[in-house]
């Protein structure tokens, strides 16, 4: 028999591998492959047939494939794939740019399903980049509305229908906790129906329905964190933290640069906070680049001239090792020993002696329960190992909408000292718009640096047509002569590819092959071990790599002050806010950096929307403008950038959402105070 908690490797007919690909998507039990939701759903109940299709038209056929070929555009850069779709009445021409895999993955005569826009006039149609499914033999594929789910590699949409069907012999274990009468205000379906329908749905109707009660319970979940977040700060105490005022001038001078007065700013309000007994909870807000990691450092010194700890958490491994790195630089005129704590690596480095130390994990679990480190530096693998701290007063948390609320709980909890509760300071760099940060963060408190230092040029962005694609390498390889390096940042093609793989191993391979064979290329993705992540990062960080080929889901926030050029794929793909972030990434040292997009798509909206960020560097316009147009669905952005990241079902158009469960959470735990203990909601943290 199955329940909620059973291990997805219990299951019929799945093996260690199966289950392995399942948890990289943050599926381990049954539980949780029911709340992993389809992001779409294939429509096979109009089926058209091809001779009825229209421009314009947003439809799946079904046929036969004929023609199959692979072939170059004229300019020989860009692999075009081409084949004829053929049912009883017609046939129909598709065309893939940049896809050459999908002439192994397909092979004349297959039947398939094919969705897409059909583009062009009367007399010639043709499907572009459409998505495809070959035509399964058994009966899966029946019903109307398929879901199709966000796929990690060597997983099929099959194998995860077939899960998600077994786990639904046990969705009436999983407890409705809204009473009927709320529900009934607020519109609300059922839970159990609302999750049943969401991966196998009747009609269209239904889903928006079960929708709307799933975005509903994962912002109430968010809210009544937030909420208990805030309680748990109110009835506590933090040991207040004097601010030194001799030492912390010591480090500002070492710093060969003048802080900006909105570093100044925030870390005036953040040490102020820190000196009171009530936790400190402020979010620091700025664009990359901004100087968010100075400003932590001031907070750490402070910290560490009072004698307790502090622990730095990080997304990932290589923003950990570079925050170790940069940290040891800028808390030099101060004693202080920093340790290093992920998953596989475990280092001290210690400011007076400057050694370096390679530790095993339990001796430095051991230093950081005696403090004998002061600052600890680490991922999340801080949080699921076994290590205590005796004074941890302070909890530094970057990139935060990257961790969830129990997460954050978690390291706070891990104090040493039962008493208090460590100061919470966390950092983005993805803008909330204002009115958002509001509803979302109540009384947070908020500081925003909102100036970048001196010096910075602006990033000269280019939209760059097919056409320019030549000159632009040309311009790259000019950059690179005069002795800088750049990123090609690529997107996820497809949601199957979650990590990114394909889409950057072909750009790697069209990059050193035949573009600039006489350079050093690199390749950054989602799958490669954590020891060649960091080999990678480090030749690109130390110059031996001109140019790194990454995905976009990984290592938001690396530091590489040389490169100047920053080339995005598939723009188009991607929220403005995210390109932004992008183009950050090159805007750290004095050289002129450059942004480079090319787009797949040249419709007028798609355009005029990348062309807003040629001239507009503000993230927090550009984060609104990404509000005004999620909401019209006029880009695919697969992965939700910023805090956003958390949710698996509302986004930013669901702002008014936002705000109407803020309140009915209010209501929800005056009235019913006993909902507050079972509430159960999964967040999406990406997996590194
Ligand atoms: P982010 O806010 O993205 O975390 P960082 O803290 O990594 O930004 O800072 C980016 C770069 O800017 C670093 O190389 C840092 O040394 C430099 N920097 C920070 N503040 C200043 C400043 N006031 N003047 C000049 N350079 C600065
Ligand atoms: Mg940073």
């Amino acid at each position: 028999m199955i329940l909620l908690d059973t291990p997805v490797e219990n299951l019929s007919r799945i093996g260690k591998t199966v289950a392995s690909r399942l948890k990289r998507l943050g599926v381990f039990n049954t539980f949780d492959l029911i709340h992993y939701f389809p992001f779409r759903y294939d429509d096979f109940s109009n089926l058209k047939n091809i001779a009825d299709l229209k421009p314009g038209d947003i439809t799946t056929v079904r046929g036969k494939i004929e023609l199959l070929t692979n072939k170059r555009s004229p300019r020989k850069k860009m692999v075009i794939t081409e084949c004829f779709l053929t049912d009883e009445t017609g046939s129909i021409k598709a065309i893939w740019f940049r896809q050459p895999y999908i002439a192994k993955t397909l092979k004349n005569g297959d039947e398939v399903y094919f969705s897409g826009k059909v583009m062009g006039d009367l007399f010639s149609l043709t499907f572009q980049n459409p998505s495809y499914e070959k035509v399964a033999t058994e009966t899966t594929h029946t019903a109307r509305l398929v879901p199709i789910y966000p796929l990690t590699s060597g997983l099929t949409q099959k194998q995860l229908r077939f899960l998600t069907k077994q786990s639904m012999a046990i969705i009436d274990k999983i407890e409705d906790i809204l009473p009927a009468s709320f529900k009934t205000k607020y519109q609300l379906s059922d839970l159990t129906t609302a999750l049943k329908t969401i991966h196998f749905p009747e009609n269209k109707a239904e889903i928006e329905t079960a929708t709307r009660r799933l975005k509903f319970n994962e912002l109430l979940g968010f809210h009544l964190q937030n909420y208990l977040l805030k309680k748990d700060a109110e009835s506590s105490v933090a040991k207040a933290l004097k601010f030194k005022e001799e030492e912390t001038k010591k480090i500002v001078s070492n710093l060969g640069f003048i802080l900006t007065g909105a570093q100044k700013k925030s870390a005036w309000q953040i040490l102020q906070d820190m000196e009171k007994t009530k936790p400190m909870n402020r979010l620091l807000e700025g664009d990359v680049g901004s100087g968010k990691t100075v400003v932590a450092a001031l907070a750490i010194a402070s910290a560490t001239l009072n004698k307790k700890q502090t622990a730095l958490l990080a997304p990932t491994e290589i923003l950990a090792s570079q925050h170790f790195k940069t940290l040891q630089e800028l808390l030099k005129p101060i004693n202080c020993t920093i340790g290093l704590f992920t998953k596989n690596k475990h280092f001290t480095y210690n400011t007076a002696d400057k050694k370096t130390s390679k530790l095993t994990k339990a001796k430095l679990a051991k230093l950081i329960d005696a403090a004998e480190i002061n600052l600890v530096v680490g991922t999340h693998a801080m949080l699921e190992e076994k290590i205590d701290f005796k004074n941890l007063e302070l909890v530094i948390i970057d990139e935060q909408h990257r961790f969830g609320v129990e997460q954050r709980k978690a390291l706070r909890e891990k104090s040493g000292d039962s008493k208090t509760t460590p100061h919470l300071l966390s950092m983005t760099a993805t803008p909330i718009p204002r009115t958002l940060a509001l509803t979302i963060y109540g009384d947070l408190n908020l500081s925003i640096i909102d100036e970048l230092p001196p010096g910075r040029k602006k990033p000269i962005t280019k939209l760059i047509e097919p056409l320019q694609r030549d000159k632009a390498y040309e311009f790259i390889l000019e950059k690179i002569n005069e002795g800088r390096q750049a990123f090609v940042i690529c997107p996820l093609i497809e949601e199957s590819d979650k990590l990114g793989v394909k889409s950057a191993t072909e750009e790697y391979n069209k990059l050193s092959e035949k573009i600039f064979p006489q350079l050093k290329i690199g390749l950054l993705h989602g799958r490669l071990k954590p020891k060649e992540k960091e080999e990678v990062m480090n030749k690109f960080t130390e110059g031996e790599i001109n140019i790194l080929v990454a995905t976009s889901l990984i290592e938001v926030g690396v530091n590489v002050p040389n490169a100047s050029v920053m080339v995005i794929e598939s723009a188009e793909r991607f929220g403005l806010s995210q390109l932004h972030q992008f183009r950050g990434r090159v805007n750290r040292a004095g050289f002129q950096a450059y942004c480079l997009l090319f787009s797949d798509s040249n419709t007028k909206k798609s355009v005029d929307r990348l062309k807003t960020l040629v001239n507009c560097f503000d993230g927090f316009k550009l984060a609104e403008e990404d509000l005004k147009l999620r909401g019209s669905g006029s880009f695919t952005g697969t992965a939700q950038s910023g805090f956003l990241a958390q949710f698996r079902m509302a986004t930013f158009a669901d702002a008014k959402l936002i705000a109407e469960t803020k309140e009915a959470l209010e209501e929800l735990i005056k009235d019913n105070p006993e909902v507050i203990d079972k509430f159960n909601i999964k967040t999406n943290i990406h997996p590194e």
